[in-house]
């Protein structure tokens, strides 16, 4: 186990961005907040500290409960590649896909036991009796029983989920059920995600949000836009720079040269209208379906110009993906098979994370530079790419899946494919933002006010605070039964 350190950012800072009341709220909230958890300390844990939506949450969400004056820690678990595989194949199968298809008996049982045991021994350093825990996704049920057993307040979150279970996820909730029974409080991202053995008592259902003042959300003017991606790599015809960004904890960095790398090929002209989409490498995000409704949209407007750009992580990056690498070369492959006229237009970069604001800032130039961003994701918990797109006033193209059904109004602040896998139905939303010019700009605007009005940081503060007053509450009156049935 090892703790990552979070900064303080005033809740000020977000409040200038809110109507009146809703900042007052804010501050009220808080007040309530250090009221009620005094000197407790809010653990939360999870399995990553960098890759993916739950660590970008975490990383500005803490911020801000610090700058309240909330004692927060951030607890990240180390595991090895074998248990990784373990928790990976739980999650795409509570997804209801089979990943890797391997089994989950008794053998990956007692690893994954086996390796929450000495992050279990470190927590048990750290930790008061009467602190209040949050465990972030299957990595981490184990940690409740434990954890409950020490005299601690314990919620888990899951971050995944589908929308109709299915005998796969039924596997997956087979595997963790016995972990959860003592947990306090389950936390979904939708209602429909959380399996029908939760007390509903004990359910609270909490979208994700996005920092608007992250680095990864920052506005930016579009010669910083330009610099960004020239200096990265990730565009040709436009000179590089020195660089500065600003950090997380407000300090300031410089972006190296040629931190993108643009893999199989060279990188767009600055100056082509560019289709994005920036995922971790992983198959439920259907990179290769991407391209292959790209390359149909493309065959069908020779005179177009448009390129298509699939981002993620340098998947050294990821420890708790081991799926990674392996996707990104099956992207490459498909790559390779395009024809040559649309290949040309295709790119794969990839975006290191061993510095994370680095990363941040150049995925964020990414998003604003793009013409339109896809999400096509088979499946999607909620899909903070898209919630950070919106806020960029881009056009969106996404699946309708998952989280992404409560971010897009189809028609009013973006764009929906009614069925992830069909091909066409996503060539035919990219061809009408190019053939409509008024169109990308009029979903982009409402996508921003959207954004704006429900998946901005108080809500989920605010939704935070009265998650852990629960937790307490529930600490004074004895646990009756478990939380499972
Ligand atoms: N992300 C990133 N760099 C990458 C790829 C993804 O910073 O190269 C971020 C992305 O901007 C978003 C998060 O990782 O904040 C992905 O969250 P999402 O909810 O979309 O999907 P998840 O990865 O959690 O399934």
């Amino acid at each position: 186990m090892h703790e990552v350190e979070v900064g303080s950012v005033p809740l000020a800072k977000l409040a200038v961005l809110l109507p009146n009341e809703r900042a007052t709220r804010l501050e009220e909230s808080a007040a309530q907040a250090r009221e009620t958890f005094g000197d407790r300390v809010i653990w939360h844990v999870s399995a990553t500290a960098h890759g993916g939506g739950v660590a970008e949450m975490l990383q500005t969400l803490l911020a801000y409960g610090q700058g309240a004056g909330i004692r927060n820690r951030w607890l990240v678990l180390d595991g090895d590649r074998p248990f990784f595989t373990i928790t990976k194949r739980i999650h795409n199968l509570l997804h209801g896909d089979p990943g890797d298809g391997g089994a989950l008996g008794p053998a990956e049982r007692a690893h994954y036991a086996a390796v929450l045991g000495p992050n279990l021994d470190d927590m048990f350093g750290l930790v008061t009796p009467g602190d209040l825990v949050l465990l972030h996704d299957p990595q981490t049920a184990g940690l409740v029983e434990p954890l409950r057993s020490r005299g601690l307040h314990v919620a888990w979150r899951c971050h995944v989920g589908r929308d109709t279970p299915n005998e796969l996820s039924a596997l997956g909730w087979d595997f963790l059920r016995p972990f959860l029974a003592h947990a306090e409080q389950f936390v979904f991202s939708r209602r429909v995600y959380a399996p029908e053995w939760i007390d509903p008592a004990r359910l609270v259902v909490i979208p994700p949000s996005i920092d608007p003042f992250s680095t990864k959300n920052l506005d930016l003017s579009e010669d910083a836009v330009g610099a960004v991606l020239a200096t990265a790599g990730l565009v040709t015809g436009a000179e590089p720079g020195v660089v500065s960004f600003t950090r997380r904890d407000g300090g300031r960095g410089t972006l190296r040269l040629g931190s993108g790398v643009v893999l199989d090929g060279v990188a767009p002209p600055h100056d082509a209208r560019l289709i994005v989409q920036v995922s971790r490498w992983d198959r439920l995000k259907d990179m290769p379906g991407v391209m292959a409704a790209f390359a149909l949209m493309a065959q069908r407007r020779p005179d177009d110009s448009t390129h298509l750009m699939l981002a993620g992580p340098a998947t050294a990056g990821v420890s708790d993906d081991p799926e990674g690498a392996l996707v990104l070369t099956e992207c490459q492959e498909a790559w390779q098979a395009l024809p040559p006229v649309v290949r040309q237009r295709v790119h794969l970069a990839a975006i290191p994370l061993d510095d994370v604001d680095e990363n941040a800032i150049v995925v964020n130039a990414l998003q604003r530079h793009a013409f339109a961003v896809v999400q096509k994701s088979l499946v999607e918990g909620f899909g903070l790419t898209v919630t950070e797109a919106l806020w960029k006033g881009k056009a969106v193209v996404a699946s309708k899946v998952g989280g992404i059904q409560d971010q897009i109004v189809d028609g009013v602040d973006g764009l929906l494919i009614e069925d992830p896998r069909d091909l066409e139905a996503c060539a035919a939303a990219l061809g009408r933002l190019l053939d409509e010019p008024d169109l990308a700009p009029r979903l982009g605007k409402a996508a921003r006010e959207r954004v704006l009005a429900d998946f901005v940081g108080d809500r989920h503060l605010e939704q935070y605070v009265d998650l852990f007053s629960r937790l307490v509450g529930a600490g004074k009156a004895p646990v009756v039964g478990p939380a499972i049935r």
